[in-house]
């Protein structure tokens, strides 16, 4: 049963709903706010992400962000207001969920991550969320996570669609797995080249996050070895069963 020293009058009251949950529970609470993330991107896909995790209560979440707030963001980056132009998006973002929930702890890291300070950074958090938007961050990312032996969340989105999927070293694939070769300069920067609205990354978003709370928790389907596409359009949802590649350059144990 749940020990009351831990999980205070305030913790009950917050997330009563969830904890009256079968598959969640008191120690289930206990589970997600003893636990540390850390959502690479704070733009369209890291919004919705980090508004439904810090929701749920996971006790510590790292923020990485170089960028400044634009005012072409504001069609789908919802956390931010036009006055915040030119302010770094980290470190907003990190404030707007202490004022939405006061009890969780955030880290807002307005740097740019890079193959020379990823393991640093990224040392503390035990589980990984990519939400960036390029496909060098993306490499780098499932590179540490193999490395590191963490658990990384990956989704991308464009237009009306986007794929997500979770990648466990030991476990499943890579991104390289997937996608072997670094895909054309266009493909890198596809918000910019086909164009994106608000609601994709909303749901793929919201749905790498209940992936990550279902993981911590170890229940349900977190599509081990399975990419989920999705065309809002649509409103197709399928999910594509992949294997390990045996001839995959990143350092893996093959399943
Ligand atoms: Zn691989």
């Amino acid at each position: 049963m749940v020990n009351e020293s831990l999980l205070r009058g305030t913790d009950l009251d917050r997330y009563t709903r969830q904890i009256i949950m079968p598959l969640i529970r008191e120690e289930g609470q206990l589970l997600l706010k003893k636990s540390s993330v850390v959502i690479v991107g704070a733009g369209g896909l890291g919004g919705p992400i980090l508004q439904y995790l810090s929701a749920a209560g996971i006790g510590k979440i790292g923020i990485v962000d170089f960028d400044e707030v634009q005012p072409s963001n504001l069609n789908r980056q919802t956390l931010y207001k036009p006055h915040d132009h030119g302010q770094n998006k980290a470190i907003l973002a990190a404030s707007w969920a202490t004022s939405f929930n006061p009890l969780i702890s955030l880290d807002p890291l307005p740097v740019k991550l890079d193959s020379t300070n990823i393991r640093t950074l990224l040392e503390p958090y035990p589980i990984l969320i990519d939400a960036s938007d390029n496909f060098a961050t993306r490499y780098l990312l499932s590179d540490y996570a193999f490395e590191s032996g963490k658990p990384l969340f990956f989704g991308a989105v464009s237009g009306f669609t986007g794929v997500c999927t979770t990648f466990i070293p030991g476990e499943t694939g890579c991104l390289r797995c997937i996608y072997p070769k670094t895909p054309s300069e266009q493909y890198q920067s596809l918000e910019k080249s086909y164009g994106i609205i608000g609601f994709t990354p909303g749901v793929v978003g919201s749905i790498m996050a209940s992936n990550v709370v279902r993981y911590l928790l170890q229940i349900g389907n977190y599509l081990k070895n399975q990419l989920l596409t999705i065309d809002l359009n649509e409103n197709s949802f399928m999910t594509i069963s992949y294997q390990p590649n045996p001839n995959c350059i990143t350092p893996h144990q093959p399943l």
